[in-house]
C-alpha cells in the first residue's frame, strides 16, 4: 500500500507528496512540528499535542493554519487512509513559500506537512523490557528550545554520536553540568531515596507532553517528585533512570556513559510508569 502524505489541503501518494525549494522549513528551519502517538487507530493526547502547536506558532509570531477542530480531521484522515494501527502521525507547518529573505514575508500561506507511518509495537515493548544505553554530551542548542521548531541540527548530531559510542540515545548537559533533556525525549532518575527527578521545564527544554501525563502518573501514585536539574554524577550513582516521548512513552536507560544504572535492568518504577501511562493519556 503506498504511503498517503496531507501537503496544503491535498491527500497525495508519498511519490507526489512535495514542498517548494523556497519554502521556509527548508531554507531557515522556519517550522514548527508535532508527533502524535497513534494506538489502536487513535491519536494519544491529540488535544495537548495541537495546544503546543499554538503555542510554538504564537512565539513565533504565527496563528494556527485553520481551527484546532480542522487540524484534528487531517490528522485522522492520514492515520486512517495509511492504515495505521500502532504508529505515530507528524504534522509540520512552515512559514510558507517566498524569495529567501530572512524577514517575514508579507501574507504568504503557511506550509502545512501531515505524514503517518506505522511503529513495530513488538520491537518497542522488547526494547522497553531490555532498556537502553545513553551517552551525556554538551547541550549545544539555541536558548528557546521550548518550541518545538524543526532546526534539530543539534539533536541529529547528538543522536549520531551516541549510536557511534554505541548507545542508543544521547542526554544533553549545560554548563553549569546539569542535563538538561535527551536528544528527542525527557530526562528523569529515581534517587537513591526514590524521589523522582525531571528537569524544571523552562526555555532550557521542550515541556513534553509524555513527561506532562507522567507528571500526573507520579502524583496519581503518591511518588515524591523534584522538578529540578541534576548532574551527569547524580544519575550515574541513580537508582533508576527514564525518558519520556511519544514514541517511547516511558523507556528505560540502563547504563549512562557506560555507568551501570541500578542492577542494570529496567526499574521497577519506570516498568509501572509505563504500564500506567495509558490510563492517563486522552485517547481520541
Ligand atoms: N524533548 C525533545 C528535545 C523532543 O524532541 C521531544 C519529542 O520529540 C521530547 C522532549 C518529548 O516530547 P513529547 O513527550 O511531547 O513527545
Amino acid at each position: 500500500m503506498s504511503r498517503i502524505a496531507y501537503v496544503n489541503g491535498r491527500y497525495l501518494p508519498f511519490a507526489d507528496a512535495k514542498v517548494h525549494v523556497e519554502d521556509r522549513g527548508y531554507q531557515f528551519a522556519d517550522a514548527v512540528y508535532e508527533v502524535c502517538e497513534v494506538r489502536a487507530g487513535r491519536l494519544i493526547d491529540e488535544r495537548r499535542h495541537l495546544e503546543r502547536l499554538k503555542r510554538s506558532l504564537g512565539e513565533m509570531s504565527m496563528t494556527m493554519p485553520m481551527s484546532q477542530a480542522a487540524l484534528s480531521v487531517v490528522l485522522r484522515e492520514v492515520v486512517a487512509r495509511n492504515r495505521i494501527g500502532y504508529g505515530l502521525v507528524y504534522l509540520q507547518i512552515s512559514r510558507g513559500v517566498a524569495r529567501r529573505d530572512p524577514a517575514f514575508p508579507p501574507q504568504t500561506p503557511p506550509t502545512v506537512v501531515a505524514t503517518a507511518r506505522p511503529l513495530n509495537l513488538a520491537r518497542n515493548e522488547a526494547l522497553a523490557q531490555k532498556g537502553i544505553a545513553v551517552v551525556g554530551v554538551p547541550d549545544n542548542r539555541w536558548g528557546r528550545v521550548d518550541i518545538k521548531t524543526v532546526g534539530l541540527l543539534p539533536n541529529v548530531l547528538a543522536r549520531q554520536a551516541a549510536l557511534d559510542r554505541g548507545a542508543r540515545d544521547a542526554w544533553f548537559v549545560d554548563k553549569e553540568g546539569k542535563v538538561t533533556e535527551a536528544a528527542s525525549a525527557n530526562a528523569w532518575i529515581v534517587t537513591p531515596a526514590g524521589a523522582l527527578v525531571t528537569r524544571h521545564a523552562d526555555h532550557a527544554i521542550l515541556r513534553g507532553i509524555t513527561r506532562t501525563v507522567t507528571l500526573d502518573v507520579v502524583k496519581a501514585q503518591g511518588l515524591t517528585l523534584q522538578e529540578r536539574g541534576f548532574t551527569l554524577a547524580e544519575a550515574y550513582a541513580a537508582r533508576e533512570a527514564f525518558e519520556t516521548s511519544a514514541t517511547q512513552i516511558v523507556m528505560p536507560v540502563i547504563s549512562i556513559d557506560g555507568h551501570r544504572i541500578g542492577d542494570g535492568k529496567p526499574g521497577r518504577i519506570a516498568i509501572a510508569l509505563r504500564r500506567e501511562f495509558h490510563h492517563f493519556a486522552e485517547a481520541t
